[in-house]
């Protein structure tokens, strides 16, 4: 049973990356039949904003990633941590520090010059038998932890495997600043053990930050959790991910219309596998998934896959849940007579919800222009003759017409008998019923309109000469 939790800090929108952090926890706590936690780091008061925690909340909404209990917010937990600080200080294992940040400046030069990583020196760390410097006045102290001073910070990682840390690297960390809020690594150790945290799944840029919460824990006699340190995700050229490769806003993938589960299939992809497969239901990802199989090195963003996603989950949802999406798109088939049909064929083709609303409106809007290009391409001298027997046809029969065949029946003889290509009959009437060129198949077309509706804005064309003259 794994308790397991996500942990944003509310500097922004909801990173992509972090979601896919935040999916791998869920799949985890969710398989094991554990908890999955969020937890909202906001301490750095000059950074957070509240929209951008709203804009987390909410993008966790949609992709429907549902957490147990309460959203603990750091903010509200100061006297938790300064609880522990002065416990900390009580037991000796942390102190005081007077430096001044001017000498910690010195300090760190001296260092630097001597090609050594710069750390904090020790001066106030009390021993027996040492002297402390006498307190300066007029200096707010901060409180450095006691990290060890030699031998190894070692843990095995889900993903990379045993992890080792020189203590060497790992100085008297401050835990507290001088105004006495607490740092950074301080709070997420005290959080995650507080929290029952059994699992800690996040990103690898977080590593180095692993051995100092580890001080922590050992400091204060909390049981150390198992820690998943996930490669980053690098854009096609093995870089950073940047806004220039993808959306990279959670919320921006719902307007550009993408499927929530195509991103998620998309994220556990990316950095996953089980065998071949591409396509995951949410119960196969909780069936499959396992975190010790997180792939070791970096995945690379692939916009051409996430948009085959999207396609594949937009031909298959039913057309209900399709009807609801586009709602948000401003595009309203509710009630309307033709709902099924007009989804059934525009799906086939749409990579995304927002080309599905525009093969939509193609169809249900009556075209007020007509496509420059295409009508100096098809709309020929006999083209108005043909459309006008065309139509002659289809009105002596237009009591069969229905569905797509029974307009496919009377065309093809018709064709035939004219000697006609396809093209000359077909991009006319694509054009005259929906502006454009670009539409899907003319029989269907049809059928969704109904044959007064074909008639009409077939006539509507002829009569403007497809803006011919304008
Ligand atoms: N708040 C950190 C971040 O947004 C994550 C901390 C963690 O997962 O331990 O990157």
């Amino acid at each position: 049973m794994a308790v397991t939790r996500f942990a944003p800090s509310p500097t922004g929108y909801l990173h992509i990356g972090g979601l896919r952090t935040a999916l791998y926890s869920y799949l985890w706590a969710r398989k094991t039949n554990g908890e999955f936690r969020l937890r909202i780091e906001d301490t750095d008061t000059q950074r957070n904003n509240e929209e951008a925690m709203k804009a987390i909340i909410e993008a966790f909404d949609w992709v429907g990633l549902n957490y147990d209990g309460e959203v603990e917010y750091q903010s509200k937990r100061l006297d938790i941590y300064k609880k522990y600080i002065q416990q900390l200080l009580d037991e000796g294992k942390a102190y005081y520090c007077y430096m001044s940040k001017e000498e910690l400046d010195e300090l760190r030069e001296k260092q630097m010059a001597a090609k050594e990583t710069p750390k904090y020196d020790g001066t106030w760390r009390p021993e027996d038998g040492k002297e402390l410097p006498p307190i300066p006045s007029g200096i707010e102290p901060v409180v450095r932890i006691k990290a060890p001073k030699d031998g190894k910070i070692t843990f095995i990682d889900g993903i990379k495997s045993i992890m080792n840390f020189d203590c060497s690297e790992v100085d008297d960390f401050i835990i507290a600043r001088s105004n006495g809020m607490p740092t950074y690594n301080f709070v997420v150790a005290i959080d995650d053990a507080l929290m029952g945290i059994s699992d800690v799944i996040r990103g690898d840029d977080h590593l180095t930050n692993t051995p100092k919460q580890i001080v922590i824990y050992e400091a204060l006699g909390f049981d150390i959790p198992k820690f998943y340190h996930v490669p980053m995700i690098n854009n096609p050229q093995g870089k950073k991910l940047s806004k220039r490769d993808g959306a990279m806003d959670v919320m921006d993938y719902k307007r550009e219309g993408f499927l929530a589960e195509a991103l998620l299939n998309f994220l556990v992809r990316l950095g996953w596998s089980n065998k071949d497969q591409e396509i995951f239901s949410m119960d196969e990802m909780l069936e499959l998934f396992n975190p010790e199989n997180i792939n070791k090195s970096a995945s690379s963003y692939n916009q051409e896959k996430l948009l085959w996603l999207n396609a594949h989950y937009i031909k298959n949802v039913s057309n209900d849940r399709l009807a609801k999406e586009l709602e948000f798109f401003d595009c309203n088939l509710e009630g309307h007579d033709k709902k099924e049909i007009i989804l059934d064929l525009c799906k086939e083709r749409a990579q995304t919800l927002v080309e599905l609303k525009e093969a939509i409106t193609n169809i249900l809007n009556v075209p007020t222009d007509y496509d420059n290009k295409g009508v100096k391409k098809f709309i020929k001298e006999d083209t108005v003759k043909i459309l006008k027997f065309y139509l002659n046809t289809l009105e002596e029969v237009k009591d069969t017409l229905r569905l797509s065949c029974d307009y496919e029946i009377v065309t093809k003889p018709f064709i035939e008998e004219f000697e006609l290509k396809f093209p000359q009959l077909f991009q006319p009437i694509r054009i005259a019923l929906t502006g454009g060129t670009q539409a899907p198949s003319v029989y269907d077309i049809m059928a969704i309109l109904g044959f007064e509706e074909v008639k009409e804005r077939i006539n509507s064309a002829i009569d403007k000469n497809f803006n011919k003259d304008s």
